[in-house]
Parts: structure tokens; sequence; C-alpha cells
């Protein structure tokens, strides 16, 4: 079984990734609460991306995610829980 992929626009402040996308995959996950496991394609390499444990509770609909070469991205939720972009 595949996951569902989706297309997330860049909604930061830099103007060389303006208009720029990247792919993320979601799959299910019984082990989470939500169901559903966001697992983000680092748009330098490919790589799959895991999420950085976040040490505060206060930006939750901000999620940061790393790749194994260190690339950083952050996706943005909005509070019904749809993704709204990355950046
Ligand atoms: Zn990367």
């Amino acid at each position: 079984m595949s996951g569902l992929t989706s297309q997330l626009r860049y909604i930061g402040f830099s103007q060389v990734l303006y208009n720029s996308t990247i792919t993320v995959r979601m799959e299910r996950s019984e082990l989470l609460r939500m169901g559903i496991k966001i697992i983000p394609v680092c748009p330098w390499d490919e790589n799959d991306m895991e999420v950085e444990k976040s040490s505060s509770k206060k930006h939750k609909l901000e999620r940061t995610y790393k790749c194994s070469r260190k690339h950083r991205i952050s996706l943005l939720s909005s509070t019904n829980g749809e993704l709204r972009g990355w950046t």
C-alpha cells in the first residue's frame, strides 16, 4: 500500500524559492493519534524527511522536518490540521 502524495507550496519569504513546491507523502500509521504520518521529500536531494522532535508545544502549527543530510524545512498547518505550505 502506498500513501497519498500531494504538492505543497512554498509560503516563506525567499525570492529564490518563491513558487517552488515540494512533494509530501502521507501514510497511514496506526501508531499515531491522527492516524497519518506525513513524510516530506527533501527539495534539495529527494530524501525522505523526518519530523524533528519539538521541545515546545507552542508551535503546534509549525513542524520542522529534516533529511539525513541535515536539510531542514518547516511545514505549516492551519488549525483544522490541513497543511498550508512549507518554508
Ligand atoms: Zn536533503
